[in-house]
């Protein structure tokens, strides 16, 4: 990616500007425009959704295995450039050039399991009640998809829905964040170049209300994808339901922590704080109330406080950085207020809680001891680098504690004894637990969660299964 490019919208196979106007993009380490992004008007949505419906037809009609071989290729080729774009996800977004690496080569992956699992969307047969008949289920692609993505991993979650849609056999209308932009372009490219027919992936930026309410609501359009907080995604659903079309929801998250009193607090603190802050705290599944037993509390918070305080600040592209900035300039503001109201609530600050430095969105990584369970860092989700730690006593006082909210992605459990990890497992109400590890996302595994936190799971089998309609068809001899 160049400094100061126009990324444009991406429609029937042509890269071309929209006619709504358009924002500028910014660089979070620095708070200054890098470049601008293109809208679409009404009128361009319109087109993306027709050149979806024509897309679809082509693609539904090429066969798994070919399929598979483009998808493969866009793999390999994103897999090439995976410096370069990686520098442009740091430049857009702030996290440190190394994580973005990572998420480029991860997306690789994903866009390569799917090219296979895409191969095995099996049906199968039922034994017939009458001589000569069969009992057929078929997988049939949905049709033409709707996804909407955010900003904090600009090339992971997109892919994840590319990957899994176009695998099915479904065209797909994107709309990833115009604040991080030019990620998202990189992959579109990528499919082109590995010779994706025009119309299958459309690629679009707007207001983002305004593209989800026309997209939406478009008849052409029958599965709807979006990854982003609890209260947009209530909004989606409602519109969703309007249309009688199927959605998959990755909302907001609030995971727990529980830290038993038979692990080594110091190992189990030092990998936790390392999850904490990476891309600054900005996470669905980051782990966010730390529980930990009475017990081990005091060592357990000084090792966390210690680890937080030692992480370098700064530039993500600059080779010693270990925490970028905030994305964007609402995060800082609101993990500012996150700290406030818990240290006026009584919460103990133990490290950071200020911003750092007069350009950018930075904020120190943060440690907060003994915070109330009124105070709103306990309640809603923070998405930014600062962690609450409380202790507790028993077994049930901390799971009842532990699924008190209406959040349930990600939960977290360390422990030395299989019998509490099953147990813990067993009692979360939440739609991925790491036991003893927070490493709940990978290519092969689904990727969702319970109650407020949505519906349905990205990654796996699961994510293929997301874009395909079952048919059932009786077949019986003439
Ligand atoms: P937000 O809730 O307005 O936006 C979240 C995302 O949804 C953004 O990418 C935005 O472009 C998109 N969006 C907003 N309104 C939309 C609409 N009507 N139709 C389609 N897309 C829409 O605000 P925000 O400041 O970007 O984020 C606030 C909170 O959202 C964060 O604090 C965090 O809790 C949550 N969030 C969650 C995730 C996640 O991975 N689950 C990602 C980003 C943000």
């Amino acid at each position: 990616m160049e400094p100061m490019q126009n990324i444009q919208l991406f429609i029937d196979g042509v890269w071309r500007d929209g006619t709504g106007g358009g924002e500028d993009i910014v660089n979070p380490a620095t708070g200054a425009a890098i470049g601008s992004v293109t809208h679409a008007s009404p009128a361009d949505l319109d087109e993306a959704l027709h050149a979806a419906k024509r897309g679809f037809e082509v693609w539904r009609h090429t066969s798994a295995y070919d399929r598979s071989a483009i998808l493969r290729k866009a793999a390999q080729l994103l897999r090439e450039r995976a410096d370069q774009i990686a520098r442009g996800m740091t430049t857009e977004q702030g996290k440190v050039l190394a994580e973005s690496k990572i998420e480029v080569m991860v997306s690789a992956d994903i866009m390569d399991w799917y090219a296979e699992e895409g191969r095995r969307a099996y049906g199968r047969i039922i034994p017939g009640r009458a001589p000569g008949s069969r009992q057929m289920v078929l997988r049939e692609p949905v049709g033409v998809a709707a996804a909407f993505t955010p900003w904090n991993f600009p090339a992971l979650t997109p892919m994840r829905k590319i990957a899994g849609a176009l695998a099915a056999g479904c065209s797909l209308v994107i709309k990833p964040s115009e604040e991080t932009p030019a990620t998202c372009v990189e992959i579109a490219r990528a499919l082109a170049e590995a010779g994706l027919p025009k119309g299958v992936l459309n690629l679009v930026f707007g207001v983002p209300a305004k593209v989800s309410e026309q997209v939406i609501g478009s008849p052409i359009v029958r599965k709807i994808s979006f990854t982003g907080s609890t209260a947009v995604g209530k909004l989606l659903m409602a519109q969703a339901a309007r249309g009688a079309k199927r959605s998959t929801m990755e909302l907001g998250g609030h995971s727990p922590v529980i830290v038993f009193d038979d692990v080594d607090a110091v190992k189990v603190a030092t990998m936790a704080a390392g999850g904490k802050y990476r891309n600054a705290g900005q996470v669905c599944v980051s782990p966010t109330r730390f529980f930990v037993h009475e017990s081990k509390y005091k060592s357990f918070v000084e090792t966390f406080a210690a680890v937080a305080k030692g992480l370098k600040l700064g530039d993500g592209l600059a080779a010693d950085t270990k925490m970028g900035p905030l994305a964007n300039a609402r995060r800082v503001e609101a993990i500012e207020g996150f700290v406030r109201d818990a240290v006026d609530r009584g919460a103990k600050l133990e490290t950071g809680g200020q911003r750092q430095g007069n350009t950018g969105f930075f904020f120190e990584p943060t440690v907060l001891s003994d915070v109330p369970e009124d105070a709103r860092i306990m309640n809603e989700e923070p998405f930014g680098p600062v962690a609450p730690i409380v202790s507790f006593k028993s077994f049930d006082e901390v799971i009842e504690r532990a699924n008190r909210l209406d959040y349930g992605l990600a939960a977290y459990a360390f422990t030395a004894s299989e019998k509490t990890a099953t147990a813990v497992a067993d009692a979360l109400e939440s739609g991925m637990v790491g036991v003893n590890s927070l490493a709940v996302s990978t290519p092969e595994t689904p990727f969702g969660g319970v109650k407020d936190s949505g519906h349905g799971s990205e990654g796996g089998s699961e994510g293929l299964d997301a874009y395909l309609n079952t048919k059932f068809v009786a077949q019986f001899a003439p």
